[in-house]
């Protein structure tokens, strides 16, 4: 078979290593970057987190369609991308369920597949742009050249730095493929209000997204404070779940998530009793990180200088209550650049259990251009893995 592979990323790279397998396919990847897995080298803070021991529980994706999702997500298997990369000499090590490159290095990962595209003689197109897929009787025309099957792997707009760099969208509009609404996803949040103080902290929370007065999804973990808002992996998290066409949305944020509202006002009663002649800012730097204690005071409307005799115990009550359920307003999630991923993208019913297009034969679509998110974790990366390898096995049969 004459195989065009769109997208140099993960899953357009896997697809071609899985299919050469066959030696009687001809593969030519096309890929509109000076250079292949461009998006990879900058994953994971540069260390490539690429898969999670936990791909196969549902519950870590999330897609527009959430019965194709089900069916789609039914082969995922951590054990298939470990191997996968054991065969091509990249040993992985897990830390609590988080697979990296023994090196630390997505550069390893970056340099492992390029080889293995070498040896495997794929032909790689650089700095060419796919504008047109021409659909004819026998196949595709790409760029004047006939290909019997074509993958699209063309991913998202994620942390791409230049205007228009997505250039999936045109592809996807003259093959007239239905997609769902995009938006950047796996990112922070910008909220109403100052949060100058609160920059930089780190603190366990648990969080809830409420959108238009309704809980839409929850989260725990290491919420981090920026100026702009709120950040973290619970934060990335929740921002895949921001409803279309939401009005009003907030984060209710839960400081201690260990404890209850009363245990909270029982401490904080119990400090005023030790220290009535301390400052409350003094008295209270036990209880919590001091630049957290400094806000929340402030949104008790408890001088921070004032004496804890002087603290009236439903300011003290104002505080606990502060702490637990803290509501930060949501003016919009981060733009692509500050993104982990693009959510939504071309509809899973478009595609049948083995990622071929349902309105064009031996067209097939994988990775992130496709309605299916993955949290924070080597979700993404592996669902670009898992679908450009599925296909890659197809097209070697
Ligand atoms: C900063 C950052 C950190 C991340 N960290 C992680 C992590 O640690 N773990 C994890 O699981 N996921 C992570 N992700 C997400 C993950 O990188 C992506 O989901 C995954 O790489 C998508 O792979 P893909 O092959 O589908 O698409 P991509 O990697 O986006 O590749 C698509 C390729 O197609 C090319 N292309 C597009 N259109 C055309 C065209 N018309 N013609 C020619 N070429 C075209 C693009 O230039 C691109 O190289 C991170 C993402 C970012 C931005």
């Amino acid at each position: 078979m004459n195989i065009a592979i769109i997208g140099g990323g993960m899953s357009g790279i896997v697809a071609a290593i899985t299919a050469s397998k066959n030696k009687n396919n001809n593969i030519t990847i096309y890929e509109r970057q000076k250079d292949i897995a461009s998006k990879i080298l900058i994953t994971g803070n540069g260390k490539c987190n690429i898969c999670n021991s936990r791909v196969s529980e549902k519950r870590h994706y999330s897609s527009f369609e959430t019965d194709r999702l089900d069916t789609i997500s039914k082969n995922f298997d951590a054990n298939k991308l470990i191997d996968f990369f054991k065969g091509l000499g990249l040993s992985l090590k897990e830390r609590d369920g988080y697979y990296y490159p023994v090196s630390n290095q997505a550069r390893s990962v970056y340099a492992v597949l390029s080889n293995v595209l070498k040896k495997a003689s794929v032909k790689v197109i650089t700095d060419k742009y796919i504008d047109k897929i021409v659909v004819n009787p026998e196949g595709y025309t790409i760029d004047g050249k006939n290909y019997d099957a074509v993958v699209l792997a063309v991913g998202g707009r994620a942390g791409i730095y230049k205007e228009n760099a997505f250039s999936g969208r045109e592809l996807i509009k003259s093959l007239e493929l239905k997609s769902s609404r995009t938006f950047p996803a796996l990112t922070g949040a910008v909220c109403v209000g100052d949060y100058k103080t609160l920059k930089g902290v780190r603190v366990d929370a648990g969080i809830k997204l409420y959108a238009d007065g309704k809980l839409v999804a929850e989260d725990t973990g290491e919420l981090q404070f920026a100026d702009y808002g709120l950040s973290g992996i619970p934060v990335f998290n929740l921002s895949s779940h921001v409803p279309y066409d939401y009005k009003e949305a907030y984060f209710e944020v839960d400081l201690f998530p260990k404890n209850t509202e009363e245990e909270l006002k029982n401490m904080l009663s119990d400090i005023k009793a030790m220290y009535p002649k301390y400052r409350a800012i003094n008295a209270l730097a036990g209880f919590t990180n001091i630049n957290i204690l400094k806000y929340a005071l402030s949104m008790a409307g408890i001088h921070e200088d004032k004496l804890m005799e002087n603290v009236a115990d439903k300011d003290l009550e104002s505080l606990a209550l502060w702490c637990k359920k803290s509501k930060h307003h949501m003016e919009r999630l981060r733009d692509y650049r500050n993104a982990q991923i693009m959510a939504g993208g071309i509809l899973l019913s478009e595609i049948d259990d083995n990622y071929m297009c349902i309105h064009h034969k031996n067209l097939y679509i994988t990775g992130e251009a496709l309605d299916l998110n993955g949290e924070c974790g080597g979700y993404n990366l592996y669902f670009a893995f898992e679908s450009g390898y599925e296909v890659g096995q197809k097209l070697a049969k």
